[in-house]
């Protein structure tokens, strides 16, 4: 089963993909993660992609898709995965549809998490990552069981450079114009399936695992 998750950052996209992830047992692709890792470990890659990061702008299309052809392409990747935070524009969901269409493939279901500006804003106040795995948190909305630990590898939490204040009105400001689009994209292709982001997570998630089954 192939997924994408579509959706503003802060709507909860992330958390879903991990449990669908979690559930399905396919890999859970985030570019996000991809590009910090390699931030992280200072490759030319990390190099490129963190001046966009911490504007909070995208990183080129020529260096994201690329990247994550190679992804899809590993042997984990076989039986599907879920993609989060990618494509995030025409060009790269056009790449996508190319590079499966040449294999016989195509993506499964596109889920759209519908959560208003608004309530984004106040959201990503409160959201917290790992700095180890990756897995992220909200102090109110989905705390992890120890106050600022992470559940799943237990470092101490932190808050992204591009989870501050100033960079959430443009990342929503960039999704708005870059992203959104896509919605209108796969509802063309019939794979769209909408959710009400503003839900309790778990019920957002039951919501999708009937329409996954
Ligand atoms: P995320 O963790 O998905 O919110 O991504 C964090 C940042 O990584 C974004 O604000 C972009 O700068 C960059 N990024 C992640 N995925 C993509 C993508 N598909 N295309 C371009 N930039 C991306």
């Amino acid at each position: 089963m192939k997924i994408i998750m579509l959706g503003a950052p802060g709507a909860g996209k992330g958390t879903q993909a991990i449990k669908i992830a979690d559930k399905y047992g396919i890999p859970h692709i985030s570019t996000g993660d991809i590009f910090r890792q390699n931030i992280k470990s200072g490759t030319e890659l990390g190099k490129k992609a963190k001046s966009y990061m911490d504007r909070g702008e995208l990183v080129p299309d020529d260096v994201t898709i690329g990247m994550l052809l190679d992804r899809i392409s590993e042997p984990d990747c076989a039986a599907g995965y879920v993609l989060d935070g990618f494509p995030r524009t025409i060009p790269q969901a056009e790449s996508l549809t190319r590079a499966l269409e040449e294999r016989g493939e195509k993506v499964d279901y596109a889920l759209d998490i519908e959560v208003p500006d608004a309530n984004i804003v106040e959201r990503m106040s409160g959201r917290r990552a790992c700095p180890k795995c990756g897995n992220t948190y909200h102090v109110v909305y989905a705390a992890p069981v120890m106050e600022n630990i992470c559940d799943r590898c237990g470092a101490e939490l932190m808050i992204r450079a591009d989870d501050k204040p100033e960079t959430v009105q443009e990342r929503l400001d960039v999704y708005h114009r870059q992203t959104e689009p896509l919605i209108r994209y796969y509802r063309g292709e019939n794979i769209l399936r909408e959710f009400d982001g503003t839900q309790e997570l778990e019920k957002v998630f039951q919501d999708i695992v009937e329409v996954l089954g």
